[in-house]
């Protein structure tokens, strides 16, 4: 009799298992049906879209070269392909021409803005064209120039994306890449949350971004966009506090956001700093290091398609177009004002000589970057000390500043008494702090 009980409540209890396991497997299809796939007739993938561009490039190598650059740390491998446009390609050329560098795909679900990068490379090669661009006056301003395009710069989180986790952003371990640079790094909000925002164990933890830092220090641009999607947006520094810098270079910067987005954003882009308008700091992004430390003196990100009425579980559909129209209208408007930049980028920056001598004097205010590669350095030499030299490296810095500020002041007390004549030279204006 008791056994016969316990068979009765076992079946009863397999019969609601069975039951509840049934209406599992009834949401979890009814959900996903809801969700957007990758519409294969408008997004590429990954090994398509590098084919497209190696294609270009063979077709014509009077205008693209293309390398691919690999990292690897701790078993984690990453690679980064850079395509160079620039016409008459000569060697050392580059350093007299006016220098564009451009990220696409920093996040893994922003599949569109590597869309847009192979439709840059399309135009810029000739085998596409813009309707509004009269060709004579483009190939002016393309001659002056020097273009570095990254068309897919987190290779290992889009491959994930494209393996069906549609809301990945980091890359291949985890790690958010606009949260790995050195300025204001690892600073958390109150909502952070690490599966968006991860910045890894140091500043340049990630393979992927140690490549971005070495190229944008060699080929020190004067202008620099980090392009994402997720809303409609042209942001300057900075990202980590809500104002804009002060001075010409902010004017500047403000001046183009604000014919860019008259032109080519319908004037429904946001502008200002990334800080003081997408609602939320972000800390150790790239755009605040090319910035402060690169010294580019035009400092981008752009966001070029968000839809705010998408469920937050439909990452695709939040952050890239799904229907054809949407798909065209995106890459014909940012195409657009991408050669409105190489148009009036040169102009907007004044001549080609100010970077070279702002840069002369920014020697002296690399100390930032010399003791980030320093520590870096010394960082992975000593393993696990890499938290606490990363941890004390702010500290440094400003102990630096201090010594170079007493330093200067002693110099000037001490020549101003001795010989009144001697030091003319104007020992203080030479230290930039
Ligand atoms: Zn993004």
């Amino acid at each position: 009799m008791g056994r016969l009980r316990f068979l009765f409540s076992a079946s009863g209890l397999s019969l609601s298992l069975f039951l509840l396991a049934s209406l599992q497997v009834f949401l979890v299809i009814d959900a996903k049906t809801d969700l957007n796939p990758i519409d294969r007739d408008l997004y590429h993938s990954s090994g398509e879209l590098m084919e497209e561009i190696k294609g270009l490039v063979d077709r014509h190598p009077d205008k693209l070269t293309l390398e691919t650059v690999k990292s690897k740390n701790k078993g984690y491998e990453a690679e980064v392909a850079v395509v160079t446009y620039g016409r008459r390609r000569e060697e050392g050329d580059d350093r007299s021409k006016f220098r564009i560098l451009l990220s696409f795909g920093q996040h893994g679900r922003e599949l569109i803005t590597s869309e847009l990068a192979l439709r840059i490379l399309s135009i810029l090669s000739e085998e596409q064209s813009l309707p509004d661009m009269d060709p004579a006056s483009l190939n002016s301003s393309l001659n002056k120039l020097v273009i570095k395009v990254v068309p897919m710069e987190n290779l290992n989180g889009r491959e994930l994306v494209e393996s069906g986790d549609f809301c990945e952003r980091r890359n291949g371990r985890g790690v958010d890449l606009n949260r790995n640079w050195s300025v204001d790094w690892g600073k958390k909000e109150k909502d952070y949350d690490p599966y968006e925002e991860n910045p890894g164990i140091a500043p340049f933890s990630e393979p992927e971004t140690q490549i971005m830092r070495k190229l944008a220090l060699s080929f020190d641009p004067h202008i620099w966009v980090n392009v994402h999607s997720g809303m409609e947006a042209l942001f300057m520094p900075y990202d980590h506090k809500n104002t804009t810098p002060d001075g010409v270079s902010s004017q500047r910067m403000k001046l183009l956001l604000g014919k860019l987005n008259l032109l080519h954003c319908h004037e429904r882009c946001m502008i200002g700093s990334g800080g003081g308008s997408v609602g939320y700091l972000a800390h150790g992004t790239a755009t605040d290091f090319m910035y402060d430390i690169v010294k580019v003196p035009m400092a981008f990100t752009f966001e070029i398609y968000g839809d705010g009425a998408a469920s937050t579980k439909d990452c695709f559909k939040m952050f890239n177009p799904t229907d054809v129209d949407t798909f065209s209208r995106v890459l014909n408007d940012w195409s657009a004002a991408f050669f409105t930049i190489f148009k009036l980028g040169p102009h907007q920056l004044g001549e080609i000589p100010s970077k070279a001598s702002a840069s002369k004097l920014d020697r002296w205010v690399s100390i930032d970057e010399y003791l980030d590669g320093y520590l870096m350095e010394r960082s992975s030499r000593y393993g696990k000390k890499k938290e606490v030299f990363e941890l004390g490296m702010q500290e440094i810095r400003t102990y630096f500043r201090l010594f170079l500020l007493s330093s200067a002041l002693l110099m000037f007390m001490f020549c101003s008494r001795i010989s009144k004549g001697k030091c003319s030279r104007p020992i203080v204006s030479a230290i930039p702090l």
